[in-house]
């Protein structure tokens, strides 16, 4: 029921933090890392890849489907709705029509956006006042993901999901079958 994107030699680039130690836990939730859509927002990811492709950039993916048993894992580590989402409610990742994101060459070097991925800081908001190649980046990104249907994050400029998500099941990586968990 969700679609798989898989990397390419020629992109889309993948950097799957929580399938790494380089996330908030500080060891990795992922047992592999791995982008699954729901088939809305895998059309919709498409969609924006082919417009960065035609402005010279790519897409270099930092998370999609997050299976709930991951969110309790950011959660307990975390506990605060600003930055991650109480599992019980459940997050748009755990609907798999939300992606963390951002533009890069098509070589895969990401552009600056200012803060990293997942950096926890007000800079981090989209809005801020980031450096103007930074901000430009930003919108450029907001341009792309935005035309393809996606709806930005006032507090993350990496996160894009599809309207009205929750429309759309919470699931497991057990119900979803994606295989994601250790
Ligand atoms: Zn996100």
């Amino acid at each position: 029921m969700l679609t798989e994107i898989t990397p390419g030699a020629d992109g889309p680039f993948f950097d799957i933090a929580y399938a790494t130690a380089n996330n908030i836990t500080g060891t990795p939730i992922y047992g592999r890392g791995a982008c699954f859509l729901h088939p809305r927002a895998a059309e919709a990811f498409h969609r924006a890849r082919a417009a960065a492709r035609a402005i010279g950039l790519d897409l270099l993916v930092f998370d999609a489907f997050r299976p709930t048993e991951a969110q309790w894992k950011l959660w307990q580590a975390l506990p605060d709705p600003t930055f991650i989402a109480d599992p019980r409610l459940g997050s748009t990742h755990g609907r798999g029509v939300a992606v963390d994101l951002t533009l890069c060459s098509p070589e895969g070097v990401a552009l600056d956006m200012g803060t990293g991925f997942d950096e926890m800081t007000v800079l981090s908001y989209h809005a801020a006042a980031v450096a103007p190649e930074a901000r430009r980046n930003r919108l450029l990104l907001l341009g792309v993901m935005a035309e393809a249907g996606f709806v930005h994050n006032e507090f993350e400029w990496w996160h894009y999901n599809l309207p009205d998500p929750d429309q759309y099941p919470l699931l497991t990586d057990a119900a979803a079958g994606t295989h994601m968990m250790p």
